[in-house]
């Protein structure tokens, strides 16, 4: 048997914990709850417990593993320690993440944030896998993360803090944002966004259109009234995006979360807008792709950034592509 790795990705509902392979494949995967009882006991203890749980229902022997990869919500330091979460997680900030896992398991571990660790994933073993040398990701989800790589680097900012790009105001004078600031792309374009204009748009929608499945199920159906809610949120998604293309310029826009299953109702028409928009010079070889590994991207990505035999990100390929 090849070399396995326990991937743990720690977020603030939940905690997913998988046994991924030395090529990135994920063989066992489980996810708990971390906030059963308000956070009272630490989400780093329920992750450590899970991890044991996990392991012995795998009937895999911890001397078993190589090493822990963790992906983690929040802003997370070269040491693995965090630093920042915007108050969602109680109780979070300043804990040793790499620290508690590599003291219980004596074992390597790294340990970066999600939206991070998502891209990595996705580039080793995802819809990123190949000649792209930069790469942009954005996750729509009840909020927007981003993450980019370039010149085939994680672009990590100070301290690991880069890529709150939810938190760009796309209208200076628009919704005041939990960040503080108004307008933010995400109080626009993420999921929890589409849900609410969705509500504001008919009193009864509130009640029946309370996530995006249902939305984009009546869309289906030919419900006209939230077709129109739902062409105005893709042009405000679209709005990010064509800054960003512009920003970074990307051989490879991917986006993630559930709506990026939605082909022809979500992707499609996205990509036209996008398209009509970007400049020619950098709509020429751009692919723009929904992201592959879904939930699993995080704990994936956690897991490359030990795993030995990682290709060196194609480099060598990568210069021919363009
Ligand atoms: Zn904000």
């Amino acid at each position: 048997m090849g070399k396995l790795y326990l991937g743990v990705d720690i977020g603030g509902t939940a905690v997913k914990i998988g046994l991924v392979t030395g090529e990135g494949n994920v063989v066992h995967a489980a996810a708990y709850r971390v906030d059963f009882d308000g956070y009272q006991t630490p989400v780093i203890d329920t992750a450590l417990f899970r991890s044991r749980q996990f392991l012995e229902a795998c009937e895999v022997e911890p001397a078993r593993i190589e090493g822990i990869g963790i992906s983690a919500a929040g802003q997370i330091d070269k040491n693995g320690m965090v630093v920042g979460t915007c108050g969602s997680i109680a109780g979070w900030k300043d804990t040793d993440v790499a620290g508690a896992f590599r003291s219980f398991y004596r074992k390597p571990v790294a340990a970066a944030n999600d939206v991070d660790c998502a891209i990595l994933g996705e580039r080793w073993n995802g819809a990123a896998v190949g000649a792209y040398k930069n790469v942009v990701m954005i996750t729509i989800g009840t909020g927007i993360g981003g993450s980019a790589i370039i010149d085939g680097r994680l672009l990590e900012g100070a301290d690991g803090a880069c890529g709150e790009i939810g938190h760009f105001s796309i209208k200076k004078d628009g919704l005041l944002c939990s960040c503080g600031n108004r307008g933010c792309y995400e109080m626009y374009a993420s999921m929890r966004a589409l849900v609410r204009r969705v509500g504001e748009a008919d009193p009864e929608f509130k009640q029946r259109f309370t996530d995006g499945m249902a939305i984009f199920k009546a869309v289906a159906e030919g419900n006209e009234q939230i077709q129109a809610v739902v062409n105005l949120w893709i042009d405000d998604v679209c709005v990010g995006l064509v800054g960003f293309v512009h920003t970074f310029g990307p051989e490879l826009l991917l986006i993630g979360g559930g709506v990026s299953s939605q082909k022809e109702l979500f992707m499609d028409p996205l990509e036209k807008r996008l398209r009509s928009r970007i400049m020619p010079a950098f709509n020429r070889g751009l692919d723009i792709l929904p992201a592959k590994l879904g939930n699993a991207a995080g704990l994936v990505g956690a897991v490359s950034l030990l795993a030995a035999n990682l290709p060196e990100s194609a480099e060598g390929e990568l210069s021919a592509a363009g």
